[in-house]
């Protein structure tokens, strides 16, 4: 079998049982990394992507933790390292939403999205990167969104969360950078996955519509660009935000 450019590399992908996550999951499978799949409820899910990876000839396991608590993202970490071996790639990619104007917005609908999308990611890397720096290599990838570079209406939790992601990220590439350790965010714009499934028709033709490309973008969209900042070929690319956007914010 030729090598490929990921072999030997264990990653561990969060909220992996569907959306984005499962389609980075298979990506960084397909060139040649074992991979974790984390989920929070989806069981089935999780184990369709490691059926999925398996059918490929690939390593995975799956790993339940809600990793929004500090101990379970630790444990799901050190469970992730007794199956694989390792953690060299980390991809912080779970997330949710609670939408709501501000004056409406509950207090529980903040806490959740913030301790999901943005402490959710330090609670990973908290553990994660203990190995890295052991190992002197490493790439930890936020999946951030536009949202959190420009704001949106209607999403002020989901938007300060994606934007304290992104300072996470540049603070985290400063520390680490000596260690051979890359940090990156990646920041989609309208990927179509359950979390847009609400747009109805109409929302998606005006969406797409201001749109450079024209139309909605697809998980692997997101997922090819994942997998080139996890390889040896982005190896002094740190700190840097990059949309996947097809040009909505330009
Ligand atoms: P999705 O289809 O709703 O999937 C979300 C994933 O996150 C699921 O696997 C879910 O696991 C997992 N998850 C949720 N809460 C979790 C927790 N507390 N602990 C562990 N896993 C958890 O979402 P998506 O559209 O693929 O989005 C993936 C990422 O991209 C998110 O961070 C999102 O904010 C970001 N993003 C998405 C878009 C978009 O247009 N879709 C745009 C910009 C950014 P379960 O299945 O077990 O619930």
């Amino acid at each position: 079998m030729p090598k490929m450019f990921l072999d030997g590399k264990v990653a561990l992908v969060t909220g992996a049982s569907r959306g984005i996550g499962r389609t980075i999951a298979l990506e960084l499978a397909k060139s040649g990394a074992a991979l974790a799949i984390n989920y929070a409820a989806s069981r089935e899910g999780a184990e369709n992507t490691v059926a999925a990876i398996a059918a490929m000839g690939g390593r995975a396991c799956a790993l339940r933790a809600d990793v929004s608590g500090f101990q379970a993202a630790r444990e799901l970490v050190e469970e992730c390292v007794a199956a694989l071996g390792g953690v060299d790639i980390l991809v912080n990619n779970a997330g949710i939403t609670r939408d709501n104007l501000i004056l409406r917005m509950k207090e529980e609908d903040w806490d959740a999205v913030v301790d999901t999308n943005l402490k959710g990611a330090f609670n990973c890397i908290r553990s994660a990167a203990r190995y890295m720096v052991k190992n002197r290599w490493g790439r930890i990838i936020n999946i951030s969104s536009v949202a959190g570079l420009s704001g949106n209406a209607g999403q002020v939790n989901y938007s300060a969360a994606k934007a304290g992601l992104i300072g996470l990220t540049k603070a985290m590439a400063k520390e680490l950078g000596s260690r051979n350790i890359t940090v990156n965010a990646v920041a989609p714009g309208l990927i179509d996955t359950d979390m847009t499934g609400i747009l109805t028709d109409k929302q998606r033709e005006k969406i797409s519509n201001s749109i450079a490309l024209g139309r909605l973008g697809r998980p692997g969209d997101v997922a090819a660009l994942v997998a080139f900042l996890a390889g040896d070929a982005a190896g002094y690319i740190s700190g840097q935000v990059i949309a996947v956007d097809g040009g909505l914010v330009i």
